[in-house]
């Protein structure tokens, strides 16, 4: 086995789906991925001009009309929903090795999904959606990985990459997980530091504290029972982790194989009520920045 194969290893030990059609297993921890096609120039949002026409997600901070000034007004904010429906047409694609700031492992994985059916890229996908105007409603220029839930990719080092090149003050990847059927709740994955993202660690965890707050506060979903400890893990295996240069954690917002939680990650109710969590705590974090 080469040093290549080795890594390659590695990495698909690490993500669940690998491959795209395989069972979910323990701990999805695949971090941002978004669309085969997309450049820099389609991470938009930061651009007022010519917004996609299929993109319910790029939108412009809209002006406001009040005298009191919105609360992300001038804020730039970064959303990646992981994976991508159209994952699973694209095994040749999604497998090959990207660079992650430390090793290598496969542009994206398929994701999760619970028992009967109902995929991880959809929910997030939904979430990053009304996240996305509850943020353009507070202010915020919001710059998105991926917007559609067909597409294939980006790989995950170019989601890094997209939301770095937009300067965005804080980003948020939004996952949930494929652990043990017994196990509930929700986690935040941090960032640990590798040289790219030194500058960012100590805001990142913060930013990490109050997404965990804010998701205890505004959602049912508990901390996770067989995840990280109190809710909180560090990673340095993933690429939106190692590579960013601007606050980001990646949340597992619950266990998709778990019956409890995945009749809550497929109810547009609670995917609802996770944006607005996230809103919540983007809108406390740069509140002091
Ligand atoms: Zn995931």
């Amino acid at each position: 086995m080469t040093r290549r194969q080795a890594a390659a290893t590695l990495a698909l030990a690490a993500l669940p789906c690998a491959g795209c059609g395989a069972v979910p297993t323990l701990n999805d921890a695949g971090p941002a991925r978004g669309e085969k096609s997309a450049t820099p120039t389609t991470t938009a949002g930061v651009s007022a001009a010519s917004p996609p026409a299929s993109s319910a997600l790029i939108t412009p901070a809209a002006p406001s009309r009040s005298a009191a000034p919105l609360p992300l007004a001038g804020k730039v904010v970064g959303i990646d929903p992981g994976h991508n429906g159209g994952n699973f047409d694209d095994p040749g694609f999604i497998n090959r090795l990207i660079w992650n700031g430390r090793e290598q492992e496969t542009c994206d994985t398929c994701g999760t999904q619970t028992a009967s059916g109902y995929t991880e890229a959809q929910f997030n996908f939904n979430v990053a959606r009304h996240l996305h105007d509850d943020l353009v409603s507070r202010g915020a220029t919001v710059v998105v990985t991926r917007r559609s839930n067909d597409g294939v990719g980006p790989c995950v080092n170019a989601r890094a990459q997209i939301i770095n090149a937009a300067h965005a003050d804080v980003a948020i990847d939004i996952h949930a997980d494929g652990g043990p059927t017994w196990g509930r709740g929700f986690t935040v994955l941090e960032p640990v530091a590798d040289g790219p993202n030194d500058e960012v660690i100590s805001a990142s965890v913060q930013f990490g504290a109050n997404v965990r707050a804010a998701l205890l506060e505004h959602t049912v979903m508990p901390l996770s029972d067989y995840y990280g400890s109190d809710g909180v893990v560090f990673r340095n295996d993933l690429a939106g982790l190692n590579l960013t240069t601007v606050p980001k954690v990646l949340i597992e917002c619950g266990n998709m194989p778990n019956p409890t939680d995945a009749a809550l990650l497929s109810s547009p109710g609670f995917q609802s009520d996770v944006a607005r969590a996230f809103a919540e705590a983007i809108t406390i974090f740069l509140a002091t920045r």
